[in-house]
């Protein structure tokens, strides 16, 4: 039995906490320890690869993208400076500061990218892409595939989305141990089964189109993208 508000409430906190400072450092680039290093290496690697993706089919600047969790913009201000229009929002508020920050810093003009403080299952309206990178983690299955179905409809054309899949279970759990040492640094991490993810996607109306995988020694990401099918 899972309890959605819970769940949300522990990440939200989380991530306006502890989780804040330690990620903010970890999508940064100052000193940090190894196995911080690993991830964030691991992390950029599933960001260049969306980018990548993205690039490849050469109409960014017409694009609409929706980057749901977008954490401190790693994802969203890259975009936002190969044209696209961005409406970037997460559950933290902490996160989203540090995004509008990093946004003025590093983009001459932050015109077509917008930051909002919101839980992504309350985001509405459509957008051609959604995308949604390493937040389904902080959920069990049956909440994610929630947050799945929410985000399949402000999609009008994709959604691309990261999780850890369920194969690693044991080195990911073993790894995040080491990576959170102590409860007070503790945030919950769940592993997806893919075909779990892929039935919900096919459910929503989506097929999968390109797939990757980054592991590094402390970090999992599958990737999928999906498009309507209908
Ligand atoms: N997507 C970003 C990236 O890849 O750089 C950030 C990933 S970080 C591991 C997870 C982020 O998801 C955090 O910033 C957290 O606040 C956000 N998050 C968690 N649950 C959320 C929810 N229900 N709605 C919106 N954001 C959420």
């Amino acid at each position: 039995m899972t309890n959605t508000l819970d769940d949300k409430a522990i990440v939200k906190d989380y991530f306006n906490a502890t989780g804040f400072d330690r990620w903010r450092r970890i999508y940064g680039d100052g000193e940090v320890n190894k196995v911080q290093k690993d991830i964030r290496i691991g992390h950029q690697q599933t960001i260049d690869t969306v980018i990548g993706w993205l690039e490849s089919d050469d109409n960014l600047p017409n694009l609409s993208i929706c980057d749901a969790g977008c954490g401190v913009g790693s994802l969203s201000i890259p975009l936002a400076k190969a044209g696209a229009t961005i409406f970037a929002s997460d559950i933290s508020e902490k996160m989203v500061t540090e995004a509008k920050e990093r946004a003025a810093k590093e983009l001459a003009d932050t015109g077509k990218l917008t930051f909002a403080v919101q839980d992504l299952e309350a985001l509405t309206g459509q957008y051609h892409t959604v995308i949604c990178l390493d937040v389904l983690i902080h959920y069990p299955t049956e909440e994610a595939l929630g947050m799945i179905k929410h985000l399949g409809s402000l999609a009008q054309s994709r959604l691309i989305l990261s999780f850890a899949p369920k194969t690693c279970l044991l080195t990911i759990l073993k790894k995040i141990g080491q990576f959170f040492p102590g409860p007070s640094k503790t945030t919950r991490a769940y592993q997806h089964k893919e075909k779990t993810i892929i039935a919900a996607l096919n459910e929503n109306g989506f097929k999968i189109e390109r797939t990757s995988m980054t592991s590094t020694r402390f970090y999992f990401s599958r990737i999928l993208e999906a498009v309507r099918s209908e």
